[in-house]
């Protein structure tokens, strides 16, 4: 097998620098440039000159002035717009896939098939709610001395500007989630994606105003995010912060939106549990670890990191799933063969050998894996890693990586308690074909997310969102509305 031919129109925006979309219009930079690295190759891909203070600026006053104009707008004909980019993107799945999947090491058969069929998914489910945003009307208990009378009723008001801070591992699907549910109730969105993937979202907001969405609708700002990030949070138009990426970060921008008295919703990563009961099967088992833990390079905020299996079925599974994790074709994401792709950047490429010396001086069992191959770009092998201490560092650390870890448990009540112990608490799955028992521990799990014979999928009629340190607020479902709308209350005498 081979890499596919690059499209014309990814070459062409690999040939010159990139910089920002602000109003409607390509920008270039005024700050700094910095490289964007192909992560397959450790090669600079393309470049990008940051945005200066002036250029974030001028973002969020684009975005509040189109916040008129695109609140006057008939709702429904903003969903239409929704509908006709969620076609832009399909029309283009293989250009925005293939800039994806160089920024990112992402597969190509992964940026196509999530990246952006899942963004084309989630943009006609949020154009649906078009029209069906609504208050309700109350019964109002005040007394009358004059026959007058009472009635009041809610209305759902749009917050306004929305900055989206957004990480590298799914940079336009995480974009989308934020876009069309801040833009389907009437917000303006101010975009920050990563420095490690500034590219295709530039491409996705040319194509919304290919569309029709107004100028200033859709922005997006590229630079450092320590500088940017805290400039757009404390930007006068930003009315809410809406955040995915690491608990340390996200607990600065929730500092910083609260200390301006803006909304904020986190989206942070954690250590999530799969928990397999005594009755699966070793094949089912091995299965499930590796839809869990093992997608994009385990580079997905929900993927599974700790494995909690009865003792008596760690020695088989462990055996057969590293057969399946050395037999995996890892190489170049271009490659339509390409099972496993590089980790996304150098920075995680690094985190992961450090974890790994870690866990050998803390004396877990490397059962496959635990080094980089020797080739070109941030090439991690696919790893299995047992441990016995509850406390060692992989049971508490995010590795967002190709990374399973490995605890046997002698009963399920301290597997629970083990699973529960941990401050963070963003999804957790567990197997077995008893259903009463899996219902069960789909209360007792904390965790905003439980999958039951399943790991890692999400829709957009399901919230999503995180327990404990794994965030504030729910992305999809209705769930969204509380957090880009004020509830306003009208109170009337007749
Ligand atoms: P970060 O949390 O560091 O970055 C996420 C986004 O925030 C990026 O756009 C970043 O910009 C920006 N940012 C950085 N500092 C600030 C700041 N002070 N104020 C506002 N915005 C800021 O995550 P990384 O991308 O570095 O990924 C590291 C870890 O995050 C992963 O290893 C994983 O643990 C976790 N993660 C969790 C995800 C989830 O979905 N829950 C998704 C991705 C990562 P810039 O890139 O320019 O620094």
């Amino acid at each position: 097998m081979s890499d596919v031919a690059l499209l014309q129109g990814v070459r062409a925006a690999l040939a010159h620098p990139q910089g920002h979309y602000i109003d409607g219009q390509a920008v270039t930079g005024n700050g700094d440039a910095f490289p964007v690295i192909n992560p397959a190759t450790g090669q600079t891909l393309a470049e990008v000159r940051a945005a200066d203070g002036a250029q974030a600026d001028a973002a969020m006053e684009a975005a509040s002035a189109a916040l008129a104009g695109w609140q006057a707008m008939p709702t429904l004909a903003r969903g239409t717009l929704l509908l006709k980019l969620a076609d832009a993107l399909a029309a283009h799945r293989e250009e925005l896939a293939q800039l994806e999947s160089l920024c990112s090491g992402k597969t190509l058969m992964l940026a196509r098939m999530l990246e952006i069929e899942q963004s084309v998914a989630f943009l006609r489910y949020f154009a649906g709610w078009a029209g069906k945003i609504s208050g309700e009307t109350l019964d109002v208990s005040l007394p009358s001395f004059n026959g007058e009378k009472y009635t009041a009723f809610t209305r759902r008001q749009p917050v306004g500007v929305v900055v989206g801070i957004i990480p590298w591992n799914f940079s336009i699907m995480i974009a989308i989630w934020k876009l069309a549910a801040a833009l389907v109730c009437g917000c303006t969105v101010v975009l920050k994606p990563s420095e490690f993937t500034p590219l295709t979202l530039l491409r996705v907001a040319e194509l919304a105003t290919g569309c029709g969405i107004p100028p200033g609708v859709i922005n997006v700002v590229n630079g450092d995010g320590k500088t940017l990030g805290p400039r757009l949070i404390a930007h006068p138009h930003c009315a809410k912060v809406s955040f995915t990426g690491s608990v340390v970060t996200g607990q600065a921008v929730s500092q910083a939106a609260m200390a301006g008295g803006k909304r904020v919703t986190l989206e942070l990563g954690g250590k999530n549990a799969a928990l397999f009961l005594e009755d699966m099967e070793v094949d089912a088992i091995v299965n499930g670890i590796i839809e869990a833990g093992y997608l994009n390079q385990g580079q997905i905020c929900a993927a599974a990191e700790c494995f909690y299996l009865p003792v008596g079925k760690m020695d088989p599974v462990l055996a057969a799933l590293r057969q399946r994790l050395e037999a995996m074709r890892i190489g170049s994401p271009l490659d339509e063969g390409t099972e496993m792709g590089p980790v996304a950047n150098r920075p995680q490429y690094e985190k992961l050998l450090n974890l790994f010396a870690q866990a050998r001086q803390e004396g877990s069992e490397i059962i496959c894996g635990g080094y980089a191959l020797d080739r070109d770009g941030y090439y991690i092998a696919p790893t299995a890693i047992r441990v016995t201490d509850p406390q060692a560092t992989l049971m508490r650390e995010e590795t967002f990586g190709p990374v399973g870890t490995f605890i046997a448990y002698e009963n399920d009540a301290d597997a629970l308690a083990l699973i529960n112990a941990s401050p963070s608490g963003l999804a957790a799955s567990v197997w077995t074909h008893d259903m009463a028992k899996a219902l069960r521990y789909s209360e007792q799990l904390e965790a905003g997310m439980v999958w039951i014979n399943m790991h890692t999928f999400l829709d957009p009629a399901v919230p999503f969102g995180g327990m404990k340190d794994s965030g504030i607020g729910r992305e999809f479902g209705s769930a969204f509305i509380e957090d880009y709308t004020n509830l306003k209350s009208v109170m009337v005498r007749y």
